[in-house]
């Protein structure tokens, strides 16, 4: 029997527009795309231009710091554009799909080559072929460094919230190649692989997983993190590592070293209030947001985010979906601002602080928008983040050490901690950043080393 871990704090998103659980195919995108922001500590350095023909798997990017971490192309093409932001700074490569694509070949394994293939050199497997990258470690949230085994391995096996693809429904039928991703991440540490699963997880890929030590995880969000669950499982110390990959990109690493070839699939979830048609949609990596939301979004001015409702990336309807997200969200712009809205009732309004009379009225569901309602204010110590924060730090405290540019103090309070999910300003009362606020922090430590 699975240890059990129940997280008590955090917070349970009351907004409307979960997606059912049934899993459609999406149109074949004409486009998708590489976003070298979805890697963290990523400087890319381009190895393609306009026009070239490239194969899926082809390298697009390198890491100018270790340019063996590569980010490859999601399918097989030409490139389209490359889309540029401030100082050119590279944002989107972007890929349109040929009529029949070709793959780099790095060539199959039968299974006596699996169980043979050496830590080095499935490393080196993984790195050539573009999908290191999946694996990511804690702290920092980085690319895992290929040169330093960690403490342990997490799968993360849930979904992140609410409205996220849940790999309980994903992994049916795929026990094997999924079994086949844990023997090979135990290769590459000398500790070992976690399995974090849902508490009514049922998928034998999940249940019947071998080689691995599995905690199923309750609680309200963000339960599903693959940060929380190294918080409660395995937290690596001082100077320690403990690498993490979610399941369906462990799916994908353990196709790429079986068969030589990069593996396209990936289920996204559609979901929120302001989408009509609410679904799992079986699309590939990259996959441009209007191949999945074309005709199933609400009228007006919408805002999509891709990855988890709280901790996602705002991407515009042309924009294309991230690497490690198996999740897009559509909720309603709110621009339009309430007299007195103070003092109205607010029965369908979402408040987490009971300033509503709605909060009484038991409402299971509230179909958000993106209105702050409010503006912003001076911090007030009501005890408010802590009330939320799923693990033990001070928000409000490391958030003042960080505006101050205390790094002992940040230290202190247990910033490296901090899960980045975003509870913390969902609830803030004063209207203020501080999630932004704690992973500039984290930055900072992160580049004084
Ligand atoms: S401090 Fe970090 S972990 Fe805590 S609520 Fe804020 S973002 Fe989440």
């Amino acid at each position: 029997m699975p240890t059990t871990i129940s997280i008590r704090r955090g917070l349970d998103l009351k907004i409307a527009g979960r997606p059912a659980s049934k899993i459609l195919e999406a149109p074949r995108p004409a486009r998708t795309a590489v976003q070298p922001d979805d890697l963290r500590y990523f400087r890319p350095r381009l190895l393609v231009k306009e026009g070239d023909a490239v194969k899926a798997g082809t390298p697009l990017l390198e890491d100018k710091d270790d340019p063996r971490i590569v980010l490859v192309s999601p399918a097989g093409g030409t490139v389209a554009s490359v889309h540029r932001g401030e100082r050119r700074k590279i944002l989107e490569v972007i890929i349109e799909l040929a009529g029949e694509e070709t793959f780099e070949e790095h060539g199959a394994l039968d299974d006596d080559a699996l169980q043979g293939l050496t830590r080095e050199a499935l490393t080196e497997r993984l790195l050539k072929g573009g999908f290191w990258p999946l694996l990511r470690q804690r702290p920092f949230a980085c690319v895992a460094n290929p040169d330093t085994p960690p403490k342990a391995i997490l799968v993360c096996a849930t979904p992140q919230d609410d409205f996220d693809t849940d790999p309980d429904i994903v992994l049916r039928g795929q026990e094997k190649d999924f079994q086949s991703g844990l023997d090979l991440l135990a290769k590459l540490t000398d500790g070992t692989v976690f399995l974090g699963i849902g508490k009514n997880a049922q998928c034998p890929a999940l249940t019947d997983a071998k080689g691995v030590e599995t905690r199923r995880f309750a609680g309200p969000y963000p339960a599903g993190d693959p940060a929380v669950q190294i918080y409660y499982a395995c937290p690596p110390k001082s100077g320690e590592t403990v690498w993490y990959i979610r399941a369906q990109d462990l799916l994908a690493l353990a196709r790429f070293v079986k068969t030589g070839r990069y593996s396209t699939e990936r289920v996204i979830a559609l979901g929120g209030p302001a989408v009509k048609e609410r679904q799992l949609f079986k699309t590939r990596v990259g996959a441009s947001i209007e191949s999945i939301t074309d005709g199933r979004l609400e009228e007006g001015e919408l805002r999509v985010v891709s990855g988890s409702v709280l901790s996602g990336r705002k991407v515009p309807r042309t924009g294309f979906v991230g690497l490690y997200d198996t999740a897009v969200f559509v909720l309603r712009e709110g621009r339009e601002r309430e007299l007195l809205s103070f003092f109205m009732p607010g029965l369908n309004k979402y408040t987490t602080t009971n300033t509503y009379l709605g909060s009484f009225l038991g409402k299971s569901e509230y179909a958000l928008d993106t209105n702050l309602r409010g503006s912003l204010r001076n911090f007030t110590q009501s005890g408010i983040y802590e009330s939320v924060c799923p693990v033990d730090i001070w928000p409000e405290q490391t958030a003042k050490a960080v505006l101050a540019g205390d790094i002992e103090e940040m230290e202190q309070h247990g910033i490296l901690d901090c899960v980045e999910c975003g509870l913390c300003t969902f609830v803030c009362p004063s209207k203020i950043e501080v999630g932004s606020i704690l992973r500039d922090g984290i930055d900072l430590i992160r580049k004084e080393g």
